[in-house]
């Protein structure tokens, strides 16, 4: 609406009624005229107010709307920020200036085992480890990061200060559940030792040896050749030692993968069987095989090494009677039996003997070239084929070990 036009009939009015009253001085008139421009400026009142009101309203609505849009995208980005602290896959906590927790997820309340909702910051004092990390992140307003243990879990903790422009206005807090690499780290750290220990006992021997025929000049022939003879033993160790490391990083690998070709298992048996005739005549045992035909997919090079490894323990683990080899399909998969009559294993070694570098008697494990790592690869090529291996066995008695591949993945 333009006021200026009211106006403008306004000022003429008044200055019509002003003249008037100069020239004729006619009260009637002049009254007539006051009413007039009363009932005008009235009139134009009313308007302005309409007009006023109406412009309100307007700015009102779209205030409103600005503002439920702005709400809505709020809202939204809450959304958003919820669902990926759930898939976030780690624990949030934020703290706002007062000390409150003002927001945490799921994961950091199951990590802690505590319900964090609008909890004060020093109530977290029931996980010590924790309490001590957001009172010092908080009070301290600065980036810190830590690990902690809590409940035999290992935890990875960031905290992040917030700030709205100068003021402080809390910290965040990350948490991640770092307890898997920590194990993997560990165990990385005493394969390492594990492996170093293994190789430095037949280097000893290898230096020694030679050391002394280096000293020696006048080493008897016979001497000499048996010193030899013993650095040749133990370089071979080495060799079967550093060759099982390399078939166990290939196994490790998280993108490695079995070679599975449809063929017959019964010829890959008898194969590694006639490779261990020798062996077997040399120390006077016996042996019955029978072995069922069955075309299956499986990586003949792997499980040729498992049949082979467990028909050479037990061909030297036994010092007489036989190690037998059967094989046959049983419900929906083909089962490898190999047992022998040896010196057996007791039970509570049975878990023990599929570990890394573990021998029952590591004495005789040495004598027979054995590198301790054999059966943790059988397990786990048997574990790659979705297949399992068992052993029973009883002590100077014998042992049976089992292996059973599904005939289908
Ligand atoms: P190794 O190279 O020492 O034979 P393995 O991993 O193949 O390594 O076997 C681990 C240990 O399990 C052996 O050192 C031995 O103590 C025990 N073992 C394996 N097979 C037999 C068996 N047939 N009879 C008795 N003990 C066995």
């Amino acid at each position: 609406m333009n006021f200026r036009k009211d106006y403008s009939l306004l000022i003429i009015l008044f200055v019509l009624v002003m003249i008037y009253t100069a020239v004729f001085g006619n009260r009637i008139v002049i009254v007539l005229f006051v009413m007039g421009l009363l009932g005008v400026t009235l009139y134009i009142y009313a308007n302005v107010r309409k007009t006023i009101s109406s412009e309100k309203e307007q700015s009102v609505n779209t205030l409103l709307t600005q503002l439920d849009k702005t709400q809505k995208e709020s809202e939204d980005t809450y959304k958003r920020f919820l669902s990926l602290s759930k898939t976030l896959g780690s624990g949030l906590l934020m703290i706002n200036d007062e000390g409150i927790v003002s927001f945490s997820n799921k994961d950091f309340e199951n990590y802690f085992g505590i319900n964090l909702n609008r909890l004060d910051y020093n109530d977290l004092n029931v996980v010590p480890p924790l309490f001590k990390f957001v009172n010092e992140a908080y009070l301290l307003e600065e980036h810190i990061r830590r690990q902690i243990t809590y409940d035999n879990k290992y935890y990875d903790l960031i905290s992040t200060p917030l700030f709205e422009g100068d003021m402080y206005a809390g910290t965040l807090i990350l948490a991640h559940d770092i307890t898997q690499l920590k194990t993997a780290e560990k165990f990385q750290k005493r394969f390492t030792a594990d492996v170093s220990h293994e190789l430095r006992t037949p280097l000893s021997a290898i230096k020694g040896f030679s050391e002394i025929m280096l000293r020696d000049e006048k080493m008897a022939q016979k001497d000499k050749l048996e010193f030899l003879g013993l650095i040749n033993k133990e370089s071979e160790r080495m060799e079967v030692i550093l060759n099982d490391l390399m078939v166990i990083s290939k196994l490790d690998r998280l993108d490695y993968e079995l070679t599975l070709v449809p063929q017959d298992i019964k010829g890959v048996i008898l194969e590694s069987v006639s490779l261990l005739q020798g062996k077997l005549k040399e120390k006077n045992l016996t042996q019955e095989i029978d072995v069922e035909s069955c075309v299956f997919p499986f990586d003949k090079v792997k499980l040729s090494q498992v049949i082979l490894n467990i028909i050479k323990n037990g061909i030297n683990y036994t010092d007489e009677g036989f190690v037998n080899v059967e094989g046959f399909v049983e419900d929906d998969n083909y089962v490898i039996k190999i047992s022998d009559s040896g010196i057996g294993i007791k039970k509570a070694n049975f878990d023990k003997i599929f570990k890394r570098f573990y021998r029952v008697d590591r004495a005789r494990s040495r004598d027979t070239g054995g590198s301790g790592l054999g059966l943790s690869i059988s397990k786990n090529v048997i574990h790659k084929h979705g297949g399992t291996i068992d052993v029973h066995s009883v002590l100077n008695e014998g042992t049976i070990f089992t292996i059973s591949i599904p005939l289908k993945e």
